[in-house]
Formats: structure tokens, sequence, C-alpha cells
């Protein structure tokens, strides 16, 4: 039976929209919580709100996201099976990379997703996504499409689907990598599924 203290997704999201812990609240004009299935079995981890999702308050809608709801589609899942969310969840101006102490004050955020969430893997998304989670200064280039367990979590790195935006060849990469992906939900839960 659940009681007023207990954790949710729900309440998360009702503490970042009225969060003020950076600078980024100043500038935002829709904090971007996250959005998805509450059991979802992976959970994908962007860098940032842009500017469309800022307008929006929700993750990845913009061509990047397009991009990442057919990848995840290519898995035999829809996307409301998985959970999207962000290092931070307000956009930072001009889309600059989030500063290392608007990631720490958003931190609290993302591990209280993942702990009611309990995703069998988790997507780091970019090499900030990647850093933040994975402690770790490697690059994607050197990481992505390999499962790495890290404090008792399974990562599975990725390029941020707005790199294959700009970088053709990357979206081939991507699309394999997403392969590798299905094949490592398989072995972890018998079935490409939530
Ligand atoms: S980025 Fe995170 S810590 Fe900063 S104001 Fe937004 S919700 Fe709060």
């Amino acid at each position: 039976m659940s009681t007023q203290t207990e954790d949710s997704i729900e309440k998360v999201a009702g503490e970042v929209v009225l969060c003020t812990k950076c600078r980024l609240c100043r500038t935002r004009k829709h904090a971007v919580p996250g959005e998805g299935s509450t059991t979802a079995r992976v959970v994908f981890v962007g860098e940032a709100p842009g500017e469309q999702e800022d307008n929006q308050g929700r993750p990845f809608v913009g061509a990047a996201g397009k991009l990442l709801t057919e990848l995840i589609e290519s898995l035999g899942l829809r996307r409301d099976d998985v959970y999207i969310t962000n290092i931070v969840k307000c956009r930072p101006p001009n889309n600059r990379p989030p500063r290392k102490d608007e990631a720490q004050a958003c931190r609290p955020y993302l591990e209280r997703q993942i702990a009611l969430i309990q995703p069998r893997v988790i997507c780091p998304m970019g090499n900030s996504a990647i850093h933040e989670l994975m402690k770790t200064e490697d690059s994607v280039t050197a990481l992505h499409g390999i499962p790495f367990e890290v404090d008792s979590f399974t990562y599975f790195p990725l390029y941020h689907p707005a790199a294959a935006l700009y970088t053709f060849s990357l979206k081939k990469v991507m699309e394999e990598d997403f392969r590798k992906l299905g094949a490592l939900l398989n072995s972890l839960t018998g079935k490409a599924a939530t």
C-alpha cells in the first residue's frame, strides 16, 4: 500500500517542474523531467533538452527524437515501453553543454528515476551522459555498442541521435548498436520487451 512518503516517478516530475536548484531554471520555458514506462527495461539518457523539448516539456521530440523513436521501434518496442530522460532536466542557453555544477545539482532526480524504474539496461547517449553516468573520460567512439557493468548497473553506451543527423555514416553505426542492444535485452530478459 502506498504512503505519502513513498517516492514515485510522478513525484520526481512534480519536483523537477518547480526546481530552482541551478541557474538553468532562470532560462527554461519548461522543465523536461522525462517520459515513458515506469517499469521500463531500458532507460535512455541524453545530455539536455533542446529548443523543441523546452517548448513542449517533453524529451526528444525534435529530429533527433524522431530518429531515437525509429531506433526504439527497431527493437520491436514502442516509445512508450522505454523511459527517456536527460542528465539535466532544463535546457542550457543556446544548447551549450551542461556545466558540471548543473549536472551535479540535477543528478538526484536521475538517480531517483533509475531507482524507481529499476531498468535492466541504462543507455547513456553521447559523451556528456556517458561521462556523467559511467565515471569514465573515455569517448563514445571507444565505448558505443559495448555493455559495461558499473556500480551494479548494466550500461550500454550509444551515440547521441543528434550526431547521426549530421554524420550519415553514424546512423548505420547506431542501427547496428541497436541490434546489439536488442540481443542484450533478449539475453537479460528472455525477450526484447518491457
Ligand atoms: S537543470 Fe535540474 S537542477 Fe537545474 S533547475 Fe532544472 S531541474 Fe533543477
